[in-house]
């Protein structure tokens, strides 16, 4: 019998169940203990060393002793801070050294974990850090990479810092020393976002911590979940660092008015040659029904979060990082591959945090494949969102596509470029699809094209992703203008707001850091567009019905039929109860609208926010390619 359909049981779970809060290594003053849950194996020692380096040989090896659950443990009088660790496990007749599954703390390229006293991790001021957040007040996202924010030369950030944690906590950095082109954090205040959402930074194994600075990656590879990235720290050496100057960064963004989201990848390891693997071999995987490891992510594996020491796992994990580095939300890679269960009790748990209903969950509702989950599971997809928790949102691809077209065929197009007959399907998106606290209303993400690169495929010929495009331009305009006056969470891939562009390239989860990174100046070369996000985003934070969470009532937007099939208008009212009427116009020609009732002046002619004078009655004419916007 296949090692695997043993330990697949739920009399596996119920027997070697663990429900304590003390695994991995607990330090005190004068005291340091090692737990493992590792209920298969035969025999785990300690290996202890002097440092972190990868071919370092332990300078002690302890025999640890196990408790009826598989918890195998050590305990010594003593305050082992800063010691590096790895377990050797002998389990199904195979002997691993392995990293702790635990460990909160690492040496480069995460291959020894380190005991760690987080109370010598806290820069100065940590303690009071906060970040107050209504909880039912949708997000504003922005989604970045720790790499892409700073790598830029002219991103005015100091050389040491580029491309690192420390980016995020220096103030005053722009173009060529002009004040008057801020960027970074800056950029990013008076952008007007209410969160910055940042792409990996668990310590992931596709960058070697120890190579040259130009390495890039995503880094959706994980290794060590509760420990950092160490490539973005300043030293890798030490594991203390990386801790230490992740915790600046949000205490920096905090400062400047901004929530800080973690993206986990909890769905797949890096390898199946994983310290889950080693601690507890098939333990935290599905399988097929030949043994083969299942593969829903597409990186080879797929964890089985329905099994109950990893979803505890999960949990723990998720909870840990909240509380540790002040986090204001997680981003769910591939959530299809998680079960609803586990995601409603990590909502649940977050919950009892303190502030912790503000804390953003939200995921990917689908997997790369067809996941292997247990009969009577349900995955956190689409199909299964009314049995998710009320605040846990989803990607909406389906408000993605009906704008600008499939993610997947470069040439397709959505009511903004070139299929206008889709406006059946807008009206929908404005309304978040009925549930706006569970949507997240967005056209760009970090995979697949830029919106600026998707424009540029699908409606031109030349394909040049170099020159300014106007008409590229202000369908970039008309999608922004759709996306922010739509209920739900709104989330955009850093630098769609100055038509970033990675030459086409969908996929550039390992392109070289030139590829990636933001083009700083490029941001004042498209200052226009620039403008015209912030003006949006504020002009959002004056419409509650797009700012709130609540279900929508029937009259807080009220469409109007045009002539024109293809035109959406409607009217919401502002937090000063006066009118508001937009309107979407995807046709390549001005289209005149009938107005409402009453006196309306513009607020957006559809390429720019304008202060005008006179006042409309009656008709108004539209822009092509548009998003218009009048109030009374
Ligand atoms: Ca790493």
């Amino acid at each position: 019998m296949n090692f695997n359909v043993i330990n697949d049981t739920k009399e596996f779970d119920l027997q070697y169940h663990y429900d304590g809060t003390d695994l991995g290594a607990c330090v005190t003053k004068c005291y340091t203990s090692f737990k493992v849950w590792a209920p298969t194996a035969s025999n785990v020692n300690l290996l202890l060393y002097s440092d972190g380096m990868e071919q370092t040989l332990p300078k002690q090896i302890i025999q640890m002793t196990v408790t009826k659950e598989g918890v195998w443990e050590y305990g010594v009088e003593d305050n082992l801070d800063g010691t590096y660790y790895n377990y050797e496990v002998t389990a199904l007749g195979e002997t691993h050294i392995t990293g702790d599954i635990y460990a909160k703390a690492c040496g480069p390229n995460g291959i020894k974990s380190m005991v760690v006293d987080l109370t010598t991790t806290n820069p100065e001021g940590f303690n009071q850090d906060t970040f107050v957040y209504d909880f039912m007040m949708q997000p504003i996202i922005y989604e970045v990479h720790i790499k892409d924010f700073s790598y830029d030369q002219s991103s005015g950030v100091e050389s040491k810092y580029q491309g690192k944690y420390l980016a995020f906590t220096e103030l005053g950095t722009c173009i060529d020393l002009d004040r008057n082109k801020p960027t970074c954090v800056d950029y990013l205040k008076k952008l007007g976002i209410t969160h910055v959402h940042i792409l990996p930074m668990y310590d992931f194994g596709s960058i070697d911590e120890l190579g040259d600075h130009t390495q890039f990656n995503w880094g959706y590879d994980p290794v060590n979940y509760n420990c950092l990235e160490g490539s973005y720290a300043t030293d890798v050496l030490d594991g203390k660092v990386r801790i230490r100057e992740m915790k600046k960064m949000v205490q920096a963004l905090h400062k400047a008015g901004m929530g800080v989201i973690m993206d986990v990848v909890y769905n797949h390891t890096y390898t199946t040659d994983s310290y889950f693997q080693w601690t507890v071999p098939f333990y935290y995987y599905r399988t097929n029904e030949d043994g083969s490891f299942a593969n829903g992510s597409d990186c080879s594996n797929e964890t089985a979060s329905e099994r109950s020491m990893f979803r505890k796992y999960i949990i723990d994990s998720v909870v840990y990082l909240a509380k540790e580095y002040h986090l204001d939300g997680f981003r769910f890679d591939l959530m299809g591959l998680h079960d609803v269960e586990t995601m409603n009790f990590i909502r649940k748990a977050l919950n009892d945090l303190p502030n912790g209903e503000q804390i953003l969950v939200y995921g990917e509702p689908w997997s790369a494949r067809t996941p292997a989950m247990p009969e009577g599971i349900y995955p956190a997809d689409k199909a299964h969102l009314f049995m998710l928790d009320k605040n846990i949102a989803i990607f909406s691809d389906d408000t993605r596509d009906a704008i600008k077209g499939s993610v997947f065929l470069e040439a397709d197009s959505g009511y903004v470029n070139g299929k206008p007959e889709l406006a059946s399907m807008i009206p929908h998106a404005v309304r978040g699809w009925e549930t706006p606290s569970q949507i997240i209303s967005y056209v760009s993400a970090h995979d697949n094209f830029t919106l600026y690169d998707k424009l540029i495929l699908s409606t031109t010929q030349k394909q040049d992703f170099i020159s300014r495009n106007e008409a590229v331009i202000q369908m970039n305009k008309l999608c922004a203008g759709i996306i922010f006056t739509c209920c739900g969470s709104v989330f955009f891939q850093a630098g769609e707001e100055f038509a970033r562009t990675k030459r086409g390239i969908g996929d550039s989860f390992s392109s070289p850091p030139e590829l990636n990174m933001l083009d700083w100046k490029r941001a004042y070369e498209y200052i226009d567009l620039v403008e015209f996000y912030e003006a949006l985003i504020a002009f959002r934070k004056t419409i509650p019905v797009f700012m709130s969470k609540e279900k929508i009532k029937d009259e807080s937007i009220l469409f109007l039929e045009q002539k024109d099939p293809y035109l959406i208008s409607f009217v919401v009212q502002d937090e000063n109860k006066k009118q508001c009427f937009i309107v979407y116009n995807p046709n390549e020609r001005e289209v005149d609208v009938a107005l409402p009732d009453g006196e309306w002046s513009v607020v957006c002619d559809g390429t720019s926010f304008v202060k005008e004078n006179h006042s409309f009655t009656g008709r108004y004419s539209v822009m092509a390619k548009s998003v218009t916007i009048l109030r009374t």
